[in-house]
């Protein structure tokens, strides 16, 4: 038996079930919830818990929370969350892009450590261990700070066992250069998820990482600049390839109506007009546009499952 760690303490892989596996539930700042919770819109713990309610009535049983220390991670607003709403929820140890500033010289065997000890002894002072770890390259490609981290969160799954996602930005492949790191750094590579592997439509690029071994991560929905239609096209050649046991979806969406007033993110009324489904925009929006494009129940049954199944039990 398989387990995955989540807030709430290990899980059988078998029971993760209908699965997101890039999502965001509380982002901001780095130490924002703890030390400045007044930055937050008020009642924000609870506009989160009806979020994930509406998830899990609508067949959501687990989400992998994609927020790095960076991104304001709070393992016991994720803990408080998934009790309250019942969703399992998987966290994450790395970084995100946030600049290092005075931790610039920190050698990657330095960050391991760190990134290691949450994995085996708790985030935070608490008992709440990562389920996977976190390396982010964007359009920069993997600057040299990023390759320092991705070298540590490698060294991380070695020591560790854990899986790897990565941010990734494929309009520049950066996932060419994180793959070739890890390679060096001899990771497995069917331990690997290249992120947000669907903000192109470039098929010979998506099924050359496939042809490495790693997993895709289709996880920006409804997403910018690729229009959801052509995000699920993308998905459906996928499928038709081959790879529906391979890719996560999911939709990289914060639940944020807990930040106030217009950040990065959006106004919450910005956010409720762009996807008034939450974490049900794939079950209510992608899924019938896949029926339409002839892809049977069956296939479309097992997608939020077997991928991210696949992913954490390390299926080659
Ligand atoms: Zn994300």
């Amino acid at each position: 038996m398989a387990t995955v760690n989540t807030v709430l303490g290990p899980l059988d892989t078998a029971r993760m079930g209908v699965t997101l596996a890039h999502e965001h539930i509380l982002s901001s700042n780095a130490g924002i919830p703890e030390n400045f919770p007044e930055l937050l819109e008020e009642g924000y713990i609870d506009h989160i818990v009806e979020g994930l309610q509406k998830a899990k009535a609508g067949g959501i049983q687990t989400v992998v929370d994609a927020t790095t220390l960076d991104l304001g991670r709070n393992v016991g607003v994720l803990a408080e969350a998934s009790r309250r709403s019942g969703v399992n929820i998987i966290c994450c140890t790395g970084w995100w892009t946030e600049k290092l500033r005075f931790l610039s010289g920190v050698d990657p065997d330095r960050w391991a450590r760190a990134f290691v000890r949450e994995v085996e002894k708790g985030i935070s002072g608490t008992n709440i261990r990562p389920g996977i770890l976190k390396g982010a390259s964007d359009m920069a490609g993997v600057t040299p700070e990023q390759e320092t981290v991705l070298r540590a969160v490698a060294r991380a799954q070695r020591q560790t066992g854990l899986p790897i996602m990565l941010h990734s930005y494929p309009a520049g492949q950066v996932g060419r250069r994180q793959i070739a790191i890890l390679k060096e750094e001899g990771v497995p590579l069917h331990r690997v998820k290249i992120d947000h592997s669907n903000d192109t439509t470039d098929l010979e690029y998506l099924l050359w990482l496939l042809g490495q071994g790693v997993y895709l991560g289709l996880d920006r929905y409804p997403g910018d600049n690729v229009s959801p239609l052509a995000r699920t096209r993308t998905l459906k050649a996928l499928i038709d390839a081959g790879f529906a046991g391979r890719v996560c979806i999911s939709h990289d969406w914060s639940l944020a109506r807990h930040v106030a007033g217009d950040s990065a993110i959006g106004s919450p009324e910005k956010r409720q007009k762009l996807n008034p489904h939450g974490y049900l925009y794939i079950k209510n929006v992608v899924f019938p546009q896949l029926r339409e494009m002839g892809v049977s129940d069956t296939v479309i049954g097992k997608l939020l499952v077997e991928g991210p199944r696949n992913f954490f039990e390390g299926k080659e």
